[in-house]
């Protein structure tokens, strides 16, 4: 199945029932109206010559029209880039030269992000660049008014055209560890992976999913939108980007049966002031993903937010991004402590890094990850795709994991994280997940910093409870003696209001690093 091919089934089989939910413009489309939008915006781009292979940027905060043009471009086999909305002009740049886009798509001002003026800004320095269309504007309408008036059934032979391998979709990590990587996802990849996403999460066209993470990432545009319009669900977005209060309001007044974030982002909703006064009795499922969740806060999401079929994804962009979820029926233990078993269809295999052959059971080595999901390879760069994935295809994560006897995984940290301290391999989620145990302890992220007689020493960053008094690093190490071996007590702590983050709502430990360095003289 190619995405376009798959969405109009759905539309076919669901006409009536609510696809869409923009919050922000007060504005809801059902899959008859979606289908609409999508294909008047599709009529639009080939108009403007755009056709299957060309490169069409999308550079905007979460809105409809986000989606839109994730599906139009899918059904005339545009290659659509997604742009994280955090970027400035000198990453635009990049990102729009790294991926030879022809039109972009970006949003009208917003906040303090002055998008056109940006694009503004590069687009002599970008040789491919012919189109620019800003949301909300004039050139927007435009695109529109064309495709309005084209033939929707020319559609279908364009589609006809398209394989479900093709290049669909270059999509950029995170950015956690280093340079964002393009990877280059197909049709197969990334529907496939939405549809089992859906499937776990037991998803029908009775669903609402609330949706506050990011589209520009797989988090949003696969394990949401993609989820949703394979099973005729329906998408929210609560706000252009992340607010907790927006988000828990869209869940009481659109009646969301599932919700979706980072730990961080169930971490400010549970704390948020008002939050008994939400009324989030319609939840049933959610999903939790792209970074370690301590324990405690998945038991808080089960219990407080009531998402008693919640389920913990791990994955990465390279891999579409799911690789490993929990099912609703596994053991409430597992449920929170583990991030499941891998999902259909795939393999996975935990290797000692140097060797490359399978660790047993029990024991941690880096995951790599086989199947449908692996993406295509990096764009353009396949010396590092070389890296990646090796000749038989396995994708080599970077992430360390431990797999159980009965193949429950967990994974205890990514490889570049991991501290050596005195020939001794540490794993700073086990100290987060003790040090989150402090009361007065709202979230703790432990790095490894350079040391003279050690190689490395440990470093807590704190991020205090409202009305707590800072911690100091005596009181920090004190909580830890007799519970820690000694070796795993952070030498050194930093209370901060706030880690350095990515827009995708993950801590970025190589700032954390860097930052430190210097405090540390
Ligand atoms: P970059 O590759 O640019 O450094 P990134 O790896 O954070 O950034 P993503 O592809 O967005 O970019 O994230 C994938 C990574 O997120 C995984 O490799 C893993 O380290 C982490 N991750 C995802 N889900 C989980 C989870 N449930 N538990 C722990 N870690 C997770
Ligand atoms: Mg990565």
């Amino acid at each position: 199945d190619t995405i376009g091919d798959n969405f109009d089934r759905t539309v076919a089989a669901h006409p009536d029932r609510d696809a869409l939910v923009d919050r922000t413009a007060g504005r809801r489309w059902t899959y008859r109206e979606l289908a609409a939008e999508v294909n008047a915006l599709a009529l639009g781009l080939v108009a403007q010559g755009i056709g299957k292979g060309d490169r069409v940027g999308i550079w905007s905060p979460n809105r409809a029209e986000w989606t839109f043009l994730q599906y139009a471009t899918a059904k005339i086999g545009a290659i659509l880039v997604n742009i994280n909305p955090a970027y400035r002009s000198h990453e635009l740049e990049y990102v729009l030269n790294q991926a030879g886009v022809k039109l972009v798509v970006a949003s009208d001002k917003f906040k303090t992000s002055d998008y056109p003026a940006m694009v503004d800004e590069v687009r002599e320095k970008c040789a491919d660049l012919n189109h620019v269309v800003i949301l909300g504007s004039a050139s927007w309408q435009a695109l529109m008014d064309a495709g309005w008036q084209g033939d929707p059934s020319s559609l279908t032979e364009l589609q006809a055209a398209l394989s479900a391998d093709d290049p669909i979709n270059i999509q950029y990590t995170s950015g956690t560890t280093g340079f964002p990587k393009g990877a280059t996802l197909s049709h197969h990849n990334i529907l496939n992976n939405g549809y089992f996403v859906g499937e776990l999460c037991n998803y029908t066209e009775q669903d609402k999913v609330c949706i506050p993470v990011p589209f520009y990432h797989c988090f949003g545009m696969v394990m949401g939108n993609l989820a949703c319009t394979t099973h005729g669900s329906c998408m929210v977005i609560p706000a252009p980007a992340f607010d907790p209060n927006a988000t828990l309001e869209a869940v009481a007044a659109e009646q969301c049966t599932s919700l979706y974030g980072v730990p961080t982002m169930f971490i400010a909703e549970l704390n948020h002031p008002d939050f008994a006064s939400f009324d989030l009795s319609s939840l049933r499922t959610g999903i939790m993903a792209g970074s370690p969740c301590p324990v405690e806060v998945m038991k808080q999401v089960i219990d407080r937010m009531r998402m008693a079929e919640v389920s913990i994804c791990y994955g990465m962009t390279e891999t579409s991004p799911v690789s490993t979820q929990t099912r609703a029926d596994d053991s409430i233990e597992r449920r929170v402590s583990t991030v499941g078993r891998v999902g259909p269809h795939l393999e996975v295999k935990v290797v000692d890094p140097e060797t490359g052959l399978t660790v047993p059971r029990g024991e941690p080595g880096e995951l790599c990850t086989r199947g449908y999901s692996v993406m295509l390879g990096y764009w353009e760069q396949a010396d590092k795709t070389a890296e990646a994935i090796d000749a038989a295809r396995w994708m080599h994560t970077g992430d360390l994991a431990v797999m159980d006897a009965d193949s429950y995984l967990n994974i205890t940290g990514r490889i570049k994280d991991m501290v050596i301290r005195g020939g001794e391999n540490l794993y700073p989620r086990e100290i987060e997940e003790f040090l989150y145990t402090h009361p007065d302890i709202l979230d703790a992220q432990v790095i490894g910093v350079p040391d003279e007689k050690y190689g490395e020493e440990l470093m807590a960053w704190v991020r205090m409870r409202e009305g707590a008094e800072p911690l100091t690093p005596e009181k920090v190490r004190e909580f830890c003696e007799g519970k820690l071996a000694r070796y795993k007590i952070p030498r050194y702590v930093h209370v901060v209001e706030e880690f350095p983050m990515t827009v995708t709502g993950k801590v970025r430990k190589v700032e954390m690093r860097e930052k430190s360095i210097t405090l540390l003289g």
